[in-house]
């Protein structure tokens, strides 16, 4: 019995000492694994944690401003966003065409009258509008406010305006009929409305966002009711966004980007149906009726101001020749769902496992480390 113990037990004493390494080098190995990984849900939590964020009901919606205040103070970071939304809320108080006092409303009522001076920000506002009116050919189109208010009351009453009506709005639209110069501005005909509601939210966004710049911030999300500036990064990842699903509740995509603007419009937002037809908030100046053929557009651009301008043009432009027109915009990428379920999205821009990278465009985020783009 003694023989067979001592000739197994001898060989294993012979491999003690190797297996005795092994084993203190495994755990050396494993508790610098799990030490790493709790380093790593460290910085994640500490990220988290300076991040502030503000909210306020404005312009008909709502309006956020997250900044990640890294190595600042975290009252200074919570004093900026709420000045950033008292910005906005002072614009929204010149701008606003639903506001009885704001200058907006002052020149719609003063339409076919005198020419009306207007503030910085106005003419700025307006400037923005005209030229992309011009370039979209009239599908964008701020003078459009007799048609807005028209289509806003049929949805209220759920019933369809008749030809007669939209043609008598039709009249009081275009841009040939609004005048600025010498930094006033003057609507030609009585009934003339401007409306911003397509362009007035990705304006704050912009100005919010210089505002926060100025400021010494770098890290930082304006969202101004879906109208997104993105700066920086929050802590030692970049900011990720969802592109909502014009049908669904789960996001279409979710996307890693910095330095630029996101916009979405889309037909779920204001709609009342007719006859098995949806009837969207969106506009086509060019007919008096809703656009029809896309669920929702996003729009990806160098200021906010742009992406909600365009994200509301290429809606009404439609599929196709939507897709052509912003294939032409400089900095610009932009993806189209259609009503059909269809997604078409610009060349600059791919879908991954149901992540949008930005590989081409000026606003792409840096690919993190071993994470091919
Ligand atoms: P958005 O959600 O940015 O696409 O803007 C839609 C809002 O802009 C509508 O509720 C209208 O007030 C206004 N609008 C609708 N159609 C147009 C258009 N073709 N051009 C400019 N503004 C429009
Ligand atoms: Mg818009």
């Amino acid at each position: 019995m003694s023989e067979p113990e001592d000739a197994s037990v001898a060989p294993a004493r012979g491999r003690k000492p190797p297996l005795l390494g092994i084993a203190v080098v495994l755990l050396f190995v494993l508790a610098l694994f799990v030490l790493e990984r709790w380093r790593a849900a460290g910085e994640g939590a500490q990220g988290e944690d300076e991040v502030v964020r503000a909210a306020r009901p404005l312009m008909g919606t709502f309006f956020s401003v997250e900044i990640f205040f890294g190595g600042r103070e975290r009252t200074q970071a919570q004093r900026a966003a709420g000045a950033a939304l008292d910005l906005a809320a002072r614009l929204e108080e010149r701008i606003s065409e639903w506001r009885e006092d704001s200058e907006t409303s002052a020149l719609n009522r003063g339409a076919g009258g005198a020419p009306l001076a207007l503030s910085a920000d106005l003419l700025e506002l307006i400037t923005v509008s005209l030229d992309w009116a011009r370039r979209t050919d009239g599908a964008f189109d701020v003078t459009g406010g007799p048609l807005f208010e028209l289509w806003e009351a049929a949805r209220e009453q759920g019933r369809l305006p008749d030809a007669a009506e939209v043609q008598a709005r039709r009249d009081l639209t275009g841009c040939d009929k609004l005048h600025v110069a010498d930094g006033s501005a003057r609507l030609e005909r009585p009934g003339m409305k401007l409306g911003f509601g397509a362009i007035g939210k990705g304006f704050a966004a912009d100005r919010m966002a210089a505002f926060l710049r100025a400021g010494g911030w770098r890290d930082f999300i304006v969202d101004a009711g879906g109208n997104l500036v993105l700066a920086g990064a929050r802590g030692a990842r970049p900011w990720n966004i969802a592109v909502r699903h014009p049908r669904e509740a789960a996001p279409f995509a979710t996307c890693r980007a910095t330095d630029c603007a996101v916009a979405t419009s889309g037909d779920y937002e204001r709609f009342f149906e007719a006859n098995g037809v949806r009837y969207s908030h969106i506009i086509d100046p060019r007919t008096g009726w809703p656009a029809r053929g896309l669920a929702g557009v996003t729009v990806f651009a160098r200021s906010g101001i742009d992406a909600d301008a365009l994200s509301t043009a290429l809606f009404v432009m439609g599929l196709e020749p939507g897709l052509a027109f912003a294939e032409t915009q400089e900095g610009v990428e932009a993806v189209f769902l259609a009503e059909d379920g269809a997604a078409r999205l610009t060349s600059g821009l791919r879908l991954e496992n149901g992540e949008l990278l930005l590989p081409l465009s000026p606003c792409a985020a840096p690919a993190e480390a071993g994470q091919p783009r």
